[in-house]
């Protein structure tokens, strides 16, 4: 990438944070450089020119934020717009908040037992797809690591923060967890979910916000609009054009503390779009970082190199789904399954002097710039 364009990307994806990656809903830098792919965003099909108007609205969700950008109206403007956003959203964390007592994933962690448990279909395919990214991924991807999540001071029980568990009292936690032990279960009328152990706790953050950035999909969808960007934390949606008649690019987040450094610019080609990171949430202790990402088979926080993992798909809740998982394995394993499966990912991993990109190989054709 040259300089001056990593200078501007980086002046313009300041102004455009959504989290571990951020979406650029304008490019003339871009698409105008050259020797720098442009000819992939100029040759989609997309050859409208003609800016259209845009509606934006964001707001906080989920303890972080979402964003809608649309180009062209929505019926009955920005304020309807975010009127129904918020239902749906507020919809889902009724679901699955952690934080909030009474939502049905709360009341069904706090039950004493081990009965059934009537749960929404929102919640059911979250579990579900869930699962199958847990099997997909010889369980390095597990919901049923709340109590660990909890012990590690990064769930809803804040007194532990800062705190470094012993081993065994993370050997005694990890008896409530394991992907075994969780049942989902259809029955007349609906899904219910069931424990093996009533001190089992069951954590969807990792995939409530591919859910919601798909929800919102379909509000927009069902509303008939067919140019939008959707982002809900590092999950991202997007369909059509932008309000300049170009593709929505995404830039992914260069994984330093200087917010809105861009590593690359991805095309998504209307696909779902999500990253996991271990660099933004976090606490040091004695001078070592210990990530919100833990891996279930020792119970401990991820302790690699690798710092984000996006990856792209037909659904958000699967790239959210399958993103964590791969981040717990680390580059090499994640590279590795997604060549196997033609998986389009793409790792930063941490090198003595600065970040090295490595991507699967059917990542390469959403990649416009940088990959440095
Ligand atoms: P990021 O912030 O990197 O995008 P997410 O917020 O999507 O990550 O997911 C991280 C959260 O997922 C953690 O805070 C924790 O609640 C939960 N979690 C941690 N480790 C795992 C794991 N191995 N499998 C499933 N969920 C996990
Ligand atoms: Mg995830």
């Amino acid at each position: 990438m040259t300089p001056l364009l990593k200078h501007s990307l980086q002046a313009l994806a300041a102004a455009v944070l959504v989290g571990a990656a951020l979406y650029c809903s304008q490019k003339p830098q871009i698409s105008g450089a050259p020797g720098e792919g442009a000819a992939v965003s100029a040759g989609e099909g997309t050859a409208a020119v003609t800016a259209l108007p845009a509606q934006e609205i964001d707001g906080p969700i989920f303890g972080t934020v979402y964003g809608i950008t649309i180009a062209g109206d929505y019926p009955g403007g920005a304020e309807q717009l975010r009127h129904d956003a918020e239902e749906v959203l507020n919809r889902i964390n009724r679901e699955i908040s952690t934080f909030a007592p009474d939502s049905e994933l709360s009341r069904f962690n706090s039950l004493a037992s081990t009965e059934p448990f009537p749960v929404s279909e929102d919640t059911a395919l979250m579990v579900a797809a869930s699962f199958q990214a847990g099997r997909a991924l010889s369980g390095v991807m597990d919901i049923t690591v709340g109590p660990l999540v909890d012990l590690w001071g990064f769930g809803h029980v804040k007194k532990h923060e800062g705190y470094v568990p012993s081993r065994e009292e993370i050997e005694e936690t990890r008896k409530s967890t394991g992907l075994g032990m969780l049942h989902l279960e259809y029955g007349y009328g609906g899904s219910y979910l069931k424990k093996d152990r009533p001190e089992m706790r069951v954590d969807l953050a990792t995939v409530g916000e591919g859910f919601a950035a798909d929800a919102l999909a379909a509000m927009l969808d069902g509303a008939g609009v067919e140019n939008y960007m959707i982002h809900v934390a590092g999950a991202i949606r997007s369909r059509g054009i932008s309000p300049r008649g170009k593709p929505w690019l995404i830039a992914v987040e260069q994984p330093v503390n200087m917010i809105g450094a861009v590593n690359t610019v991805i095309n998504p080609r209307g696909r779902a779009v999500s990253t996991a990171g271990s660099y933004r949430n976090y606490f040091e202790k004695d001078g070592r970082r210990y990530s919100h990402i833990l891996d279930p088979r020792t119970g401990m926080p991820i302790d690699h190199a690798t710092v984000s993992v996006t990856v792209i798909g037909d659904s958000a809740l699967f790239t959210d789904a399958m993103d964590t998982g791969l981040m717990v394995l680390g580059a090499d394993e994640a590279l590795k399954y997604a060549n196997e499966h033609s998986l389009p990912i793409y790792c930063l991993v941490k090198e003595k002097d600065g970040f090295r990109a490595r991507w699967s190989r059917a990542f390469a054709k959403y990649m416009i710039t940088g990959g440095q």
